[in-house]
C-alpha cells in the first residue's frame, strides 16, 4: 500500500505554491554558520513542525574542529562622503561579508578597495562571499556599484559581533516501527539565497509535515543544520547511534528549472543510491546520476571513512555549474513553485520505495497461477490492463524471497509503484506472502 499517498494527492501547483511562499518568507533573514539568523529561521520552521533546537557552546571539540564563536549582526554600510548609505546591508543580507569581523573606520577608496568583492562577470550581481575561520571584514556588492565609487574618503561601519556563544541546529526525529533510521539533512547557514538552500529548507519542512501521522516502517531524523561544522557537530554528538541511520538525503539546490541530479553515497550501491535512480527514470524529468566525490554538500561528512553512511545528495542543478549560484541572482524568481513541488514529489516516491521494499515468495511457484479464476486477470486502476497485469506477472515470477520489489522493478522496467501495487493486490489474493525479517 502506498504510504505518502497524501503528497499524490495534493494539488502540485497549490503545494509549489506553498513552498515557495515558505521561501520567500526565510529569504530576507542574514543566516550564518551561527547566530540569530539561523535561530530565527529554526523557529520559523518550529512553526510547522516540532523542530528540537540544540545549541552547542562555542569552543566545544568535535572531532578535528572547534564550535565557532558566534556571529551576529545588526548593520553595516560603506558611506560617501555626503553620508549617503553606497552599500546598504539593509537592501541585501550579501553586502557583507559573512562572518566579518567588526569595523568603523573612515578610510580612502584605495584603503577600501582590498575589502571589497564583486563579479566583474556578472556587473550587476552581488557575490556571496563567507570568511568563517579567518578573521576578516569586508562587503560584496555589485561590480557596476564599485566602478561608481568615486575617489575620496568613506565611512565603512560593519556592526557585527564575534564572541563566544552557542551553534544551533535544528532537529525533529519522527518515529517509525523500526528504529532503522532515514536521514534528511540540509544546511541552513546561508543568507538571501533562495535555491541554495531555502528550496532545501522549505522541502524537507514538507517532507516532515507529510511524513508525520503516517504509519512508518522506518523512522525519520530531520537536520537543519549549518554546512559544515553542523553535520560534523551533529556527527560528533551521535557517534554511537549514527550506524542507525540505514538510508539518508541531503537536499540542496531542489528549486530551479534544471533537471535533476543525484549524487550517489561513497558506498555507491546502497538501496537509497538505487531507489533515487529508479524514481528519477521514472518522474519524467530530465536527470542524471552522479558517482560520489568527497566535495560537495554534507554528504562529505555522512560518507565520511568513519562512518560511511548510505547517504546521497539530491538537487537539480549542481552547485557552482549555474551562473546565479552564490550571487544575488539566485533569489525567489530564480526558484520555481513547480520545480519546488516536482522535487518534494520525487522525495516522497523515493521513501515509498524504502518504505515498501520488502521481499515476498509465491506460494504457487509451480507453474503460473490462474489469475482469472481469482478474478486477478483484470485491471483496477488507471494503469491498463497491460501494465497491471504485466507487473502481476512479473511480481510472481521473481517473488522466490531473493528478489526484492525494487530488483523486480528495475529489472522489470515498470515503475515502483506499479510493482508496489501488484503485489499488494497478489498478497491480499492469497498468492505472495511476505518474506519474515528480510528487509529488502
Ligand atoms: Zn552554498
Amino acid at each position: 500500500m502506498a504510504l505518502l499517498q497524501q503528497a499524490d494527492q495534493r494539488d502540485l501547483a497549490e503545494s509549489g505554491q506553498e513552498l515557495h511562499r515558505f521561501v520567500s518568507e526565510l529569504y530576507p533573514i542574514c543566516r550564518s554558520i551561527t547566530g540569530n539568523g539561523i535561530r530565527q529561521t529554526l523557529s520559523l520552521i518550529q512553526k510547522r513542525i516540532p523542530l528540537q533546537i540544540v545549541e552547542v557552546a562555542s569552543g566545544t571539540p568535535v572531532f578535528d574542529w572547534t564550535v565557532p564563536k558566534e556571529w551576529n549582526i545588526r548593520d553595516a554600510y560603506i558611506k560617501d562622503a555626503r553620508g549617503n548609505r553606497v552599500v546598504d546591508f539593509q537592501k541585501s543580507t550579501l553586502h557583507v561579508l559573512n562572518y566579518s569581523t567588526p569595523v568603523h573606520a573612515t578610510m580612502s577608496l584605495s584603503e577600501l578597495k582590498p575589502h571589497l568583492f564583486t563579479l566583474r562577470d556578472h556587473p550587476d550581481w552581488i557575490p556571496y562571499r563567507t570568511s568563517y575561520y579567518k578573521p576578516e571584514w569586508g562587503f560584496c556588492l555589485s561590480h557596476n556599484q564599485m566602478l561608481a565609487l568615486a575617489d575620496g574618503n568613506y565611512e565603512v561601519c560593519i556592526d557585527s559581533t564575534l564572541e563566544d556563544g552557542h551553534l544551533a541546529y535544528g532537529e525533529y526525529y519522527l518515529p517509525g516501527r523500526s528504529s532503522d533510521e532515514i536521514l534528511i539533512s540540509v544546511h541552513a547557514c546561508h543568507p538571501s539565497l533562495a535555491n541554495d538552500n531555502l528550496s532545501g529548507l522549505a522541502v524537507a519542512t514538507s517532507l516532515a509535515q507529510i511524513l508525520a501521522g503516517q504509519d512508518l516502517r522506518y523512522s525519520y531524523r530531520f537536520l537543519f543544520v549549518p554546512g559544515t561544522i553542523g553535520a560534523i557537530t551533529w556527527l560528533a554528538r551521535n557517534r554511537e547511534t549514527a550506524c542507525r541511520i540505514r538510508h539518508g538525503l541531503v537536499l540542496t539546490c531542489v528549486g530551479d528549472a534544471g533537471g535533476f541530479h543525484y549524487k550517489k553515497s561513497r558506498r555507491g550501491d546502497a538501496e537509497i543510491d538505487r531507489a533515487t535512480a529508479h524514481v528519477l527514470r521514472h518522474c519524467g524529468e530530465a536527470f542524471e546520476v552522479l558517482d560520489f566525490t568527497p566535495y560537495g554538500y554534507d554528504e562529505r561528512q555522512y560518507c565520511s571513512p568513519g562512518f560511511n553512511l548510505a547517504v546521497g545528495c539530491l538537487m537539480r542543478s549542481v552547485w557552482g555549474t549555474f551562473p546565479e549560484y552564490h550571487t544575488s541572482a539566485d533569489n525567489v524568481e530564480f526558484v520555481r513553485p513547480q520545480a519546488l513541488a516536482a522535487s518534494l514529489r520525487v522525495c516522497t516516491s523515493i521513501f515509498d520505495v524504502l518504505e515498501n521494499n520488502y521481499r515476498y515468495r509465491n506460494l504457487s511457484p509451480y507453474g503460473e497461477p490462474q489469475l482469472g479464476k481469482r478474478n486477478l486477470y483484470r485491471a483496477t486502476g488507471g494503469d491498463g490492463i497491460g501494465v497491471e497485469i504485466n507487473a502481476r506477472l512479473w511480481v510472481l515470477n521473481f517473488s522466490d524471497g531473493e528478489h526484492s520489489l525494487l530488483d523486480i522493478a528495475e529489472r522489470s522496467g515498470l515503475s515502483f509503484a506499479a510493482i508496489r501495487n501488484a503485489a499488494e493486490i497478489l498478497r491480499e489474493g492469497g498468492l505472495l506472502a511476505r518474506v519474515p525479517g528480510a528487509e529488502a
